[in-house]
């Protein structure tokens, strides 16, 4: 039997001492009865100082309680005990059974006892009780009270003084204190490791990252966007409802079912894929990472296939989450490019797709673009963006509804002929972001035509005046106007729909 583990191949106890003959043959089956051993363990107390052959020998001779017991004394939350015949397998039964503890280890102790058939742990719970972790295949019966309760393999309970373990028919007392004061010798029987500035740099590590995610939400509702702000693409509703919101608010029901985690919206600007996909996010309760193609191909040159590992990386650790990647064709352009760059990062996203499908994470990709005949065949091709939906300008009826919840809060003339207005709306094919322009440029030219501007010039401008207020049928026929004569200006800043159906023609 080996006591000090640092010596590990001096031989300590020579055969020859008669003490440690007599002692080893001890039957262990009586570890917390050793009290025919209590007087030599008294007088090994007192004689141990020092290194001698003679006093590591009675160091073998305390029992495992006491040994225990004197680390108990100064036990901690972060402390971990392994107790077996050998430290690399009993930490190697601990690493299967890590999960049981709830907290970083920042310190370990292990003590070499060759009597204990398997390996335990002990920890130090947040509550201050002392926790035993059963690291064998097979049940360790736990006395307390004189009730037994099983522990099973991979289970932890808290132990309490007189507990009594029975491990492998070995008994083991659970103590406090130990017999006499083990302090100054601690060392010579539990070799000790300390992790605690790792665990802290890690710990703080962790901590800013829950901080920030903290702070995220914060952020997010400020401006939830749910479905109901989502005018027409209904059909594109109920597909992504049934494609992720449920799996991700149901897995169970979609146990073993394969899903599909990547999407590819397509059409014109303003038709509201990005809208659509914040209320998805907001809809599955999932984090929302809002990327843009053109600025990640800016940023990350030299470096993107890391980055986008690290941007997989974080969108797991955080899933449920939607990823979705705006301007899509910035990124994943066709290899007929001839540009090295981009294929290297396409493949790089294919194979954290496939890891994701492998792994089923609950993390969905939604890629968008205008123009879909200019993403690589790749991407378009493989099973792992294996979702199309084309989004197109909003029929009169989305239109109508796009019209709804732009003007929800807002008070408006009940003259108003809306649905004049939607079928002008829809002869230009007019997208969401259109409608959304034309209500607020009808809210601006109401507050000119009622002198409200003029009024916050001249500092007379009250609430009353904010009370009386309301759009009328000439400011939404006067934004109609300008926004039509814009749409026929080629010079202007295109929000509408015939210019990116153009370029994507
Ligand atoms: P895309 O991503 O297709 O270019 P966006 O989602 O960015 O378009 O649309 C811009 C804005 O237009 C949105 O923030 C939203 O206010 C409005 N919008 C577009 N489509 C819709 C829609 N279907 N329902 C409600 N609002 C929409």
């Amino acid at each position: 039997m080996r006591i000090n583990p640092i010596g590990a191949k001096t031989n300590y106890y020579p055969t020859t001492s008669p003490k440690a003959k007599t002692l080893t043959n001890q039957n262990r089956a009586t570890i917390p009865n050793l009290n025919h051993l209590n007087a030599t363990y008294n007088q090994a107390a007192i004689n141990f100082r020092g290194t001698s052959d003679a006093s590591r020998a009675l160091v073998r001779q305390i029992p495992l309680e006491d040994k225990l017991a004197s680390l108990f004394e100064n036990f901690r939350l972060g402390d971990l005990i392994l107790v077996g015949k050998n430290l690399h397998e009993s930490a190697k039964q601990m690493y299967k059974n890590a999960d049981v503890v709830k907290n970083a280890i920042k310190r370990g102790f292990f003590i070499a006892d060759e009597t204990i058939e398997g390996n335990i742990g002990f920890i130090k719970n947040p509550i201050g009780d002392i926790e035993v972790i059963n690291l064998n295949e097979y049940d360790i019966p736990l006395t307390s009270n004189n009730k037994t309760y099983p522990l099973k393999p991979h289970e932890s309970f808290y132990v309490i003084e007189d507990d009594i373990l029975s491990i492998n028919g070995n008994l083991l007392t659970i103590k406090n204190k130990p017999k006499v004061d083990l302090s100054m010798y601690r060392k010579n029987f539990a070799k000790a490791f300390n992790f605690e500035k790792e665990a802290d740099q890690n710990i703080e590590k962790i901590n800013k990252k829950t901080l920030s995610q903290l702070m995220q939400p914060a952020r997010k509702t400020a401006t939830p966007i749910t479905f109901a702000q989502v005018g027409g693409l209904d059909e594109l509703k109920n597909s992504l409802k049934k494609d992720i919101i449920y799996p991700i608010r149901y897995p169970e029901a979609y146990e073993g079912v394969e899903l599909n985690h990547g999407f590819i919206l397509y059409g014109p600007p303003g038709t509201g894929k990005t809208h659509i996909a914040r209320a998805l996010a907001n809809e599955a309760e999932a984090n929302f990472i809002n990327l843009n193609g053109l600025d990640l191909e800016s940023k990350w040159v030299g470096e993107s296939e890391s980055n986008w590992r690290n941007l997989f990386e974080e969108a797991k650790q955080n899933q449920p989450t939607i990823i979705f990647l705006d301007e899509f064709d910035a990124v994943a352009r066709s290899r007929d490019s001839h540009d090295i760059y981009g294929n290297k990062v396409v493949n790089q996203i294919l194979t954290l797709m496939t890891d994701i499908d492998n792994e089923n994470c609950d993390v969905y990709v939604i890629a968008a673009t205008n123009n879909f005949k200019a993403l690589d065949s790749a991407i378009t091709r493989s099973g792992r963006f294996g979702k199309h939906y084309e989004v197109t300008p909003p029929n009169k009826e989305g239109l109508k509804e796009i019209f709804n919840i732009n003007t929800k809060n807002r008070k408006l003339d009940e003259n108003i002929n809306i649905d004049e207005l939607v079928d002008q709306l829809a002869k230009v094919n007019a997208t969401g972001a259109d409608v959304r322009h034309i209500v607020n440029e009808a809210h601006k030219n109401g507050m000119v035509r009622s002198g409200i501007y003029e009024k916050m010039d001249n500092k007379t401008f009250t609430n009353k005046d904010n009370e009386l207020f309301k759009i009328a049928q000439e400011d939404f026929d006067k934004a109609l106007n300008d926004f039509l004569v814009d749409k026929k200006s080629s010079s202007r800043k295109p929000i509408g729909f015939m210019k990116q159906q153009a370029q994507a023609g």
